[in-house]
């Protein structure tokens, strides 16, 4: 019942021609491609919605991104110990390992205030990131298509978007 209420168009007033953008993406992807028998789409129009309703981009991290450097370093020196001790044990190259281990370790506790506060930078910098992906997401799976108007529309907040306002509010600042 709600439902039915949320999918008005603001425009024509109508629910006839309306489409949840998330149904209308995915068949055009070709899940259930049968919620599409009742609009008549032509071939470009069916391009034009598949690129303007794309969902937006969810960023993935680099590992060595997201690992402070604490760990970072405390994990290449755990790798080399056991390579030393492994490999070397029996000759005596595994002293110059441990020479190599207090030299990265000198050169680390050197630079760790200035990576530490990169790594909290970032840190910050991604957890914006990710309330804007998931603001934009929730914008993106909140939405209705009508076509009858061509436009997309927020049930929410009354606004309503022509599909590249729509795809730019998701893939751009
Ligand atoms: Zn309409």
């Amino acid at each position: 019942m709600e439902n039915e209420i949320l999918n008005q168009c603001p425009i024509c007033k109508s629910q006839a021609w309306v489409i949840r953008v998330v149904d209308l993406y995915f068949a055009l992807q070709g899940y259930k491609p049968e919620v599409l028998f009742k609009f008549s789409l032509s071939k470009t129009k069916k391009a034009d919605l598949h690129k303007f309703l794309t969902p937006p981009i969810v960023e993935r991290q680099l590992i060595w991104h997201i690992l402070h450097p604490d760990i970072l370093f405390g994990t290449v020196v755990s790798v080399l110990a056991v390579l030393t001790i492994f490999l070397f044990w029996d000759n005596r190259p595994w002293i110059n390992n441990l020479y190599l281990v207090g030299l990265l370790a000198v050169t680390y506790l050197l630079l760790r205030k200035r990576l530490v506060s990169t790594f909290k930078n970032n840190q910050l910098m991604r957890s914006n990131l990710r309330e804007e992906a998931a603001r934009k997401a929730d914008i993106w799976s909140s939405a209705f298509y009508c076509d009858q108007d061509g436009i997309v529309f927020i049930p929410e907040d009354n606004k309503t978007f022509t599909l590249s306002e729509f795809s730019s509010q998701l893939h751009f600042n």
